[in-house]
Formats: structure tokens, C-alpha cells, sequence
């Protein structure tokens, strides 16, 4: 993700600068900050709003030692301020659509001042569907600046007078790890602040965001003994595992499992009501058609062939079966394969793997 991200960036900062690909990189500008805003509401829909609140790098010195919370409210508070205060020189989102108040926050800065205590306590504060509100705000504010922007826009430098406004205002904290920002933006024309903080600030911070988001997940996989799903997949096995920390944890990002409230899907919650560890154990397994397993799902035909399999042969045999299997053929081939194939490839490979 980082890769590709880098490589829009690198390609619309050589673009913008030259008249004849102006155009072209302001496309190619709107297109990086499409992906990594598609990104961050891709986590919003389906991780726990808990882990936004969290540290697990807490004693590193990097991005990623904050909060995922923290990570998009800097972004684009940031960016509200430049894009506003500094380039259209008109009212930023922030004062024009009360979101101190609505953010439930204490403050109007873009967050630089405050230590890690600071942060994690902040981040348990902030409305998070309201942080959202805000980053769609911002994004599309900032968008609209882009779209309109000339070529000769390119080379205005920011007024004298703001560096004064900002470091009177409470935009900017005076505290050394913030007040630097103020020079650092005044310093540049338009180009530098599209450079910065439009790409590269939302590059290392989407970056920081996403390595704490998988370290949650990762964690959550770590804690989690049974390392097969309640439908039968197993997780070991599955193409979502970078994403997802099982529908066993508190991070269970099943693109299934978060159609349904809190991430419970109807098999999960079913399972759970009737005292099942897994579907793998409950009688009316063959005949099921809840939720994942309802007809005509191919993926709950492989999960449900799956979950035969375990009641016949058990979960260590699902595991050396899938290992094999995996010898020759990607997760999500091997997941079709199960659902043509039903029982008697999973068969076959567990004999496989026994023979060895
Ligand atoms: S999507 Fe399902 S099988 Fe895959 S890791 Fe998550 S819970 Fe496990
Ligand atoms: S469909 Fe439900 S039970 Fe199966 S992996 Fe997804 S969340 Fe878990
Ligand atoms: S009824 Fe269906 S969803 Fe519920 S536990 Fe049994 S197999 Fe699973």
C-alpha cells in the first residue's frame, strides 16, 4: 500500500510543477488522496471503534506510536488550516461547522503539543463518527481548493500577516513540537503546501494509522487459541488474514461479519446462543441455511464443507489438509476447490499429508 501510494506521489509531484502537466497532476494528486481516503473508510466500516483509542507501539518514537484516532484528526486538522487559513484565506471547516463541539475535544490545535498520555486520553474522548464527519468535510473541502487551482496559483507565497494571525491564534500550539509548523508553512509557496501536507503528511500518517491497526489485529490473532472460525474456515487459511483478528476476538473484520451489528454475524451469534463452539458441533449443521450459510453462497458452501469435515475428522486434520492444499493452490483457489469438490478434497489432501 505504501509502495503504491509513493509512486502516485512521486509521479504528481514531477507532473504539477510543469505547465503542460498541470492538469495531469492534479489528477493523479486527487487519485493518491482518493485511495487513502477510501482506505481509512474501508477501516471505519468493519474494526472496532475501541481500537481507534489504542497505543500498541506506545514506546516507539515513531507516527505509529499514537492513536489511529489521532492519526486521521492530525491529517486533517492540518490540512483544514493550511487549506483554509492559508491558501483560500476564508473560514476553515472546523469554526464554520462547530466541530470542537462536536468532536467533544478541548482543543483547537492540530494535536503536535501533546505527549503520548495526552494523546491516548484524547483519542478515548473524540466522537468518532463525528471525526469522520470531519475528514469527509475537510477532504472534500480540500478537493474542491485542488480542482480549482491554476498554474499560476503555484508560485503565491503566504502572506506575512498569517504567520502573525497563527501564532496568535489557537491553531497552532507555541509549544516547541508545534510552533515550528507555523514557519515551516509560511516559508512556502502553494506548490510546497500541496507537496505538504496535502500528499506526504496524509502518506505518513495513513502509514502509522494502518501499522497500528494490524498490530490490534495481529495481537488479537496471537490471543485467539482457536484459530478456526464458528462456519468452519480456518484462519490460518484465509485471504482476509492480514485483516482481520478472527470472529473469536474483538477485531473480527469478516467482510460478512461486518454487515451485521458489532461485527456478530448471524452464525456467530447463533452458535453463541446455543452453547456451540462451532457450527462444527451443532446437529442441524447439514440442513442450515443461516446467515453465511444460507443457499447458494459459495463461500458458506466451503465454510459448511469445512465444518463437515471437523465433525468427521476433527480440526488438527482441517489444518493438515488446508497445509497441503496450500503446497499448491492460493487460499481463495483453495476455497472454491472445497466448495466444488465438498468433502472428498479435503479427504484427499488430509491423506496426503498423513502419508508424509
Ligand atoms: S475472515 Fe473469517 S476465516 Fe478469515 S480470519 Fe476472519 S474470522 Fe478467520
Ligand atoms: S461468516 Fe461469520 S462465522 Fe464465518 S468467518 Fe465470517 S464472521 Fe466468522
Ligand atoms: S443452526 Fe446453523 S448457524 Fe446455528 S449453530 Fe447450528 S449450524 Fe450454526
Amino acid at each position: 500500500m505504501g509502495k503504491e501510494y509513493n509512486e502516485l506521489n512521486k509521479r504528481f509531484q514531477t507532473l504539477i510543477s510543469k505547465k503542460e502537466s498541470f492538469e495531469e497532476g492534479k489528477e493523479i494528486l486527487l487519485e493518491l488522496r482518493k485511495n487513502m481516503y477510501d482506505m481509512l473508510m474501508l477501516v471505519k466500516k468493519g474494526f472496532n471503534p475501541t481500537g481507534f483509542s489504542l497505543m500498541p507501539f506506545k514506546n516507539s518514537n515513531g507516527y505509529e506510536s499514537k492513536t489511529m484516532a489521532y492519526s486521521i484528526y492530525h491529517i486533517i486538522r492540518i490540512e483544514d488550516i493550511v487549506c483554509h487559513t492559508l491558501i483560500k484565506n476564508d473560514e476553515q471547516v472546523f469554526e464554520k461547522n462547530d466541530y470542537q463541539k462536536r468532536l467533544g475535544i478541548d482543543i483547537k490545535s492540530t494535536g503536535n503539543e501533546l505527549n503520548k498520555e495526552e494523546v491516548g486520553l484524547f483519542s478515548k474522548k473524540i466522537n468518532l463518527s463525528e471525526l469522520y464527519n470531519y475528514l469527509n468535510d475537510v477532504y472534500s473541502e480540500s478537493n474542491k481548493m485542488i480542482k480549482e487551482l491554476k498554474f499560476d496559483d503555484l508560485k503565491k507565497k503566504i502572506s506575512p500577516m498569517k504567520k502573525d494571525y497563527l501564532l496568535n491564534s489557537s491553531y497552532v500550539s507555541n509549544n516547541e513540537s508545534a510552533v515550528w509548523l507555523i514557519d515551516y508553512w509560511c516559508n512556502k509557496n502553494v506548490l510546497g503546501l500541496l507537496k505538504m501536507p496535502f500528499s506526504r503528511h496524509w502518506i505518513m500518517h495513513v502509514d502509522a494509522f494502518l501499522k497500528i491497526k494490524n498490530k490490534l489485529i495481529q495481537n488479537a490473532k496471537k490471543e485467539t487459541k482457536n484459530k478456526i472460525s464458528v462456519c468452519g474456515f480456518s484462519c490460518n487459511h484465509c485471504f482476509l488474514s492480514m485483516w482481520c483478528g478472527s470472529c473469536r476476538s474483538e477485531y473480527n473484520c469478516c467482510s460478512y461479519g461486518t454487515l451485521f451489528e458489532s461485527n456478530v454475524c448471524p452464525n456467530v451469534k447463533c452458535a453463541k446462543e446455543k452453547g456451540y463452539e462451532g457450527c462444527y458441533d451443532c446437529p442441524n449443521l447439514d440442513s442450515c441455511e443461516v446467515g453465511f450459510y444460507k443457499k447458494d453462497n459459495e463461500d458458506g458452501i466451503s465454510a459448511k464443507t469445512n465444518a463437515m469435515f471437523i465433525r468427521q475428522y476433527g480440526k488438527k486434520n482441517l489444518v493438515l489438509a488446508l497445509d497441503e492444499m496450500h503446497k499448491h493452490f492460493d487460499y481463495k483457489k483453495m476455497q472454491e476447490m472445497v466448495a466444488q469438490n465438498k468433502l472428498e478434497i479435503l479427504v484427499k489432501y488430509m491423506k496426503e499429508a498423513n502419508k508424509e
